[in-house]
């Protein structure tokens, strides 16, 4: 039994019904992201840039599988300030369900990288939720993970940032890691794409690293 919920028995953070943090009734009311290029924002198969779209170090795919809406985007909230391990479960299990139902399709050569925070952050609040959600989906989908991306500079967060200074705030904060090798395909995973300047200064370092193709991979957008 977790700390957490000796204080506080598990309620659904959408409808407040005893059991889990997140309900299926309220988990199935959440909309599922239509499948865009993340370049121009039309339709595209499987959230592939079209061809024509594509930039040598830009993001080559984008998978979001939520609207930021409703009982995720409480999720979302709660995992980024509270530990909780069985909320990350229940989350990484209804994201597969999805990938599963959909067909949704990664090479089985492709690697997981989790989107790094800076370690001082990372302290503050006890853990990195985001890698810990990026290893339990690695687990399931039966992909690697590694963490080929490091953070070089703290940065202001990004929430309460617009387009430009989102973008002007992220450049320069991520590095290859030197410890790594950098070759083939990797899914680049974060809990929300907002304007994706945040993965697609990613890409852009893995590309340069020797990365062949990137994806995003989001729980929302
Ligand atoms: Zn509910
Ligand atoms: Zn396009």
């Amino acid at each position: 039994v977790e700390f957490l919920e000796l204080i506080f028995p598990k309620r659904c953070l959408g409808c407040g019904k005893k059991g889990l943090y997140v309900c299926r009734t309220c988990i199935e009311a959440v909309g599922r992201c239509d499948f865009v290029c993340q370049s121009c924002e039309r339709p595209s198969i499987d959230g592939f840039t079209h061809t024509k779209c594509r930039r040598k170090r830009g993001l080559d795919r984008l998978v979001s599988i939520w609207k930021y809406e409703k009982v995720i985007r409480s999720a979302i909230l709660a995992i980024k300030y509270k530990f909780a391990t069985s909320l990350l479960d229940e989350i990484a299990e209804y994201l597969l369900e999805v990938v599963e139902r959909e067909n949704i399709y990664f090479p089985a050569d492709s690697c997981m990288v989790p989107i790094p925070m800076h370690w001082l952050r990372q302290n503050r609040r006890g853990f990195n939720q985001s890698f810990e959600l990026c290893k339990k989906i690695s687990v399931k989908l039966g992909l690697k993970l590694d963490e080929v991306l490091i953070r070089k500079k703290l940065g202001i967060p990004q929430t309460g940032l617009r387009g430009k200074q989102r973008s002007e705030n992220i450049k320069g904060v991520f590095a290859a890691n030197p410890a790594k090798e950098v070759r083939g395909i990797y899914i680049l995973f974060d809990d929300v794409y907002t304007t994706g300047s945040t993965l697609k200064e990613a890409a852009s370092v893995l590309k340069r690293a020797g990365a062949s193709e990137v994806y995003g991979f989001t729980i929302a957008k």
